[in-house]
């Protein structure tokens, strides 16, 4: 099986639980610290084998191969990866079935990361994951004061609407806007409003 992992966490000594994306399911496993284990890392893209038994609730991770993209090797895009692929886990960690849209969707982002600047990537896809999960708000009312908004057009957390005087924030331009919610394209949003964006994802998917 093929999976991105999107948390780790310690246990005892070395050993940890593995939280991945995989490409039909959120899967956890138990992962045995061993001195020959190739290191694992959070955003790695893996293939392994999922070891059932009776002693554990957890499946054991075996025969782990790291799937390596060429731009790892770069330090930015490899901590910005990071940074959005742990949004995941919290966003998903409750969800039984997630089914195959988030693999898919990490699998073609990861592929195209080294293209461009990886914020405006992560832009692209977060507007597919609203859009998949019914939750993009194309509807320009305020989230504060319910009124319409017919110029200068904030986004809060999950991408909410507001006005700009309302949430005291950078406002994303309109046609900009609309060109991303259409096409999954930044092309008309200057790199300030990508840095707005992306620190709005970072408060959480
Ligand atoms: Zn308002």
């Amino acid at each position: 099986m093929q999976g991105f992992i999107i948390k780790l966490s310690r246990v005892k000594d070395e050993d940890m639980i593995v939280t991945i994306i995989s490409e039909e399911n959120l899967t956890t496993l138990y992962r045995f610290y061993g001195a020959r284990h190739s290191p694992i890392n959070l955003g790695f893209k893996i293939d392994f084998e999922a070891e059932t038994s009776l002693k554990s609730s957890i499946p054991r991770m075996r025969d782990v191969l790291h799937l390596g993209f060429g731009w790892m090797g770069e330090y930015n895009r490899i901590r910005i990866w990071q940074q959005f692929i742990a949004l995941f886990h919290p966003h998903l960690q409750h969800s039984d079935d997630i089914g195959s849209f988030y693999f898919q969707l990490l699998e073609s982002a990861a592929q195209n990361w080294k293209n461009q600047n990886p914020k405006r990537l992560a832009i692209e896809a977060y507007i597919q994951l609203l859009e998949h999960e019914g939750r993009l708000h194309r509807d320009l009312n305020c989230f504060f004061c319910d009124n319409p908004i017919y110029n200068d057009i904030s986004l809060i957390r999950a991408f909410l609407p507001a006005h700009k005087e309302c949430s005291h924030t950078l406002s994303i331009n309109a046609k900009g806007l609309s060109w991303l919610y259409d096409h999954y394209s930044t092309l008309f949003l200057d790199d300030y409003e990508i840095e707005r964006l992306w620190h709005v994802i970072n408060e959480g998917l």
